[in-house]
């Protein structure tokens, strides 16, 4: 079950389809940014509710302006709040209103002329510059209707639907809950972070690369401790780790005597959709689900780790969070120096982006495999080189996954 890259993610993302979202709690506008919105923000009223004029100037019948330069009579001044007794009642032929942004048009007037194309004199203005019907003022209704929605369930809220939120006077969102994530790394020669390793040991760098992943994507990571190569131990944290909502394993899923994490899950009666994908870093990467549980087994190399993270496990958690599916997308960005490797497997090897504005330029990090920590960290992204391509020349334009950064 060695599926390619397109495959394996097509399989976690219908898989992820059928996941139902963790209930909803209801939450400030301002603890709101990140979280998945599960109602839907109608809007309140019209928007504008009032024929906005959107520049300052002078509200006019465009008509008056057929003849240039025209000479009208300034009839009152209008600013942005000024309420319905504030408003002259009518512009009529050869009259103006003097008008500033974000204020109601008056009747009549069906245009606003910018104050840079007039030239006030006591209370007449002399227009210089004609206008067609409409110009420069936002009809009431125009941007939404009363009760239309403006954003719907499955939403991640960021600054443009808090806005719309806000908009609407809703200061309490209802967001879905965040799911939990358990991790359990595994190895015998992996150690807590907080001990000094002996000269055959590595700290345990996976369960904190995944849990900033898991919180960046918008979930609880629960960190279990270290699962040794041993058949006793991993069942019970494996066990522990089902009470979460989605479990992710790190290491122990290669082909190794001691990679136990497929025939523990097997032995627990588990389905294994794949147990591996055509890329590096990260071939043996192990989806699955055990008691209506989804589970990741993640390759242990730190960089594998990270990288099957974003590829595999990010579907399923924002599928848990009740986000609207979401497609992979590369970016796309110019080769700075050729690119030589071998053909067979998608690679997704850490790399700089640079340049600026629309010169992105993209660069190996040069790394020394995906066990490369001290690489990888001095990489923003991951150039992403199809599987029929071993010789890359300068210039080219590839595409990009960007590490999600917040
Ligand atoms: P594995 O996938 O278990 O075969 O591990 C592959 C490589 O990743 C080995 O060199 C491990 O020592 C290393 N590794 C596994 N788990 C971790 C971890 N939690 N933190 C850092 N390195 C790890
Ligand atoms: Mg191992």
């Amino acid at each position: 079950m060695l599926l390619s890259f397109e495959d394996a993610r097509h399989l976690v993302e219908e898989h992820a389809a059928k996941l139902s979202p963790c209930g909803t709690e209801e939450v400030g506008l301002l603890s709101a940014f990140g979280r998945v919105l599960a109602e839907t923000i109608h809007a309140d009223r019209d928007f504008p509710p009032f024929p906005r004029a959107a520049r300052d100037g002078y509200a006019v019948r465009a008509a008056d302006l057929a003849r240039l330069p025209a000479l009208l009579e300034v009839i009152g001044e209008i600013k942005a709040g000024a309420g319905p007794g504030e408003l002259p009642k009518m512009v009529n032929p050869g009259q103006a209103a003097s008008i500033m942004t974000g204020a109601p048009c008056p009747a009549g007037a069906d245009a606003v002329v910018m104050i840079e194309y007039s030239k006030p004199r006591e209370n007449t203005v002399e227009i210089t510059r004609g206008i067609q019907a409409g110009e420069n003022i936002v009809a009431a209704g125009s941007e939404a209707r009363h009760s239309d929605p403006l954003a719907l369930p499955g939403t991640a809220l960021n600054e443009a639907t808090i806005a719309a939120a806000a908009a609407v006077g809703k200061s309490r969102v209802q967001v879905y809950k965040k799911p939990s994530v358990a991790v359990v790394a595994t190895g015998d020669e992996i150690v807590d972070i907080d001990s000094r390793p002996g000269p055959h040991q590595i700290r345990n760098s996976n369960s904190y690369s995944l849990a900033a992943q898991i919180q960046q994507a918008g979930a609880h990571p629960v960190l279990l401790p270290v699962a040794p190569d041993e058949v006793g131990r991993l069942r019970e944290l494996i066990e522990s780790g089902l009470r979460s909502d989605l479990l992710l394993l790190a290491g122990g899923v290669s082909m190794g005597k001691y990679d136990l994490v497929e025939k523990v899950l097997s032995d627990s009666g588990a389905e294994l959709f794949f147990t591996g994908a055509q890329i590096q870093p990260g071939r043996p990467v192990v989806f699955g689900r055990v008691r209506e549980k989804y589970f990741v087994g993640l390759p242990g190399n730190p960089v594998s780790t990270m990288v099957t993270f974003d590829l595999f496990a990010r579907p399923v958690i924002e599928a848990l969070l009740g986000a609207r599916p979401q497609k992979l997308v590369f970016l796309h960005a110019r080769l700075r120096t050729e690119v030589k490797t071998k053909t067979g497997l998608k690679r997704f090897l850490p790399a700089v982006v640079s340049g600026e504005f629309e010169d992105a330029k993209v660069e190996l990090v040069g790394w020394h495999g995906s066990g490369d920590i001290a690489s990888s960290a001095r990489a923003n992204c991951y150039l992403v080189i199809p599987p029929d391509r071993d010789r890359i020349p300068a210039g080219e334009w590839m595409p990009v996954l960007l590490r999600a950064t917040r």
